[in-house]
């Protein structure tokens, strides 16, 4: 089994009460981390899925591209960095749809991965993933973390999704058993152990997901009335992190999301 790091772009949502109302939603930030990123992943020639907004695409063009001739998956992650829950059947058709139009105009790849802002579900979104043509999902997160998540009947590993069962749903990765999160903010709060730790739990079973957002490797300013673990340890210690966790865990192998699609969830026999 390996491991995918796989990467939420999206805008960077200043709190409303920050009062520049005109730096609500940055992409800059995203921006620097990718190129950052990018660095790093060519260092080590590693593949990786990027899952982009669309609105992140239509503002940064030049880096969708270079992500994509890096040759690196491009998926979807919805039209905006906006919980997906509540949305009607058409207003999720739209998002979806016109992400995927926006991705593979600007990439000139088949975008076939989907991840939903904030792990939202919505009932109907894996009958419109299938009828837009995506063929994975990586939406479901089954961790439990009081006040975030309470996924505790979420299965670990991949199953098969939809109205016609043709989405594949590749769950991230959390401590089995204890179902704790071992990406982003955790990652960079509690220190790479947690990571190291569950790749190590999981990694016999399943291919590990583990998920970051690119504005978590850029200088982000300090921000009022976020919370400090938001944006604790971001910029160049995150990049460090995560180029000592490539180094320790490169014998597992690293990969894209649509390699897991394509050996249909699991290469157990
Ligand atoms: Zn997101």
């Amino acid at each position: 089994m390996r491991i995918c790091l796989t990467f939420d772009v999206e805008e960077f949502t200043m709190p409303a009460d920050y009062g520049i109302r005109k730096h609500n939603n940055e992409t800059r930030f995203s921006k620097e981390g990718c190129i950052r990123l990018l660095e790093v992943l060519k260092k080590h020639k590693i593949m990786s899925t990027f899952f982009i907004t669309g609105y992140f695409a239509e503002r940064e063009r030049e880096i969708v591209r270079m992500i994509s001739e890096h040759g690196h998956e491009i998926a979807s992650h919805s039209y905006s960095d906006r919980n997906l829950s509540g949305l009607r059947r058409q207003k999720l058709e739209k998002s979806v749809y016109d992400s995927k139009k926006i991705l593979e105009k600007i990439s000139k790849q088949e975008i076939r991965g989907f991840r939903s802002p904030h792990f939202s579900m919505n009932k109907h979104l894996f009958g419109v993933l299938e009828q837009s043509g995506f063929s994975y999902d990586s939406s479901v997160h089954p961790a439990i973390v009081p006040g975030h998540y309470w996924n505790i009947n979420k299965g670990l590993d991949p199953y098969h999704a939809g109205e016609n069962k043709k989405i594949l749903e590749i769950p991230v990765s959390v401590i089995p058993g204890l179902r704790f999160p071992i990406s982003w903010l955790w990652m960079r709060n509690f220190g790479n152990w947690i990571s190291v730790a569950g790749t190590k739990a999981n990694i016999m079973k399943r291919d590990v997901v583990l998920y970051f957002h690119p504005w978590e490797f850029a200088d982000i300013p300090k921000i009022k009335g976020l919370p400090f673990y938001i944006t604790s340890n971001t910029g160049s210690d995150f990049l460090k992190s995560i180029d000592k966790f490539i180094i320790k865990n490169k014998r597992h192998g690293f990969g894209r999301m649509d390699e897991i699609m394509d050996k249909g969830g699991s290469d157990r026999r």
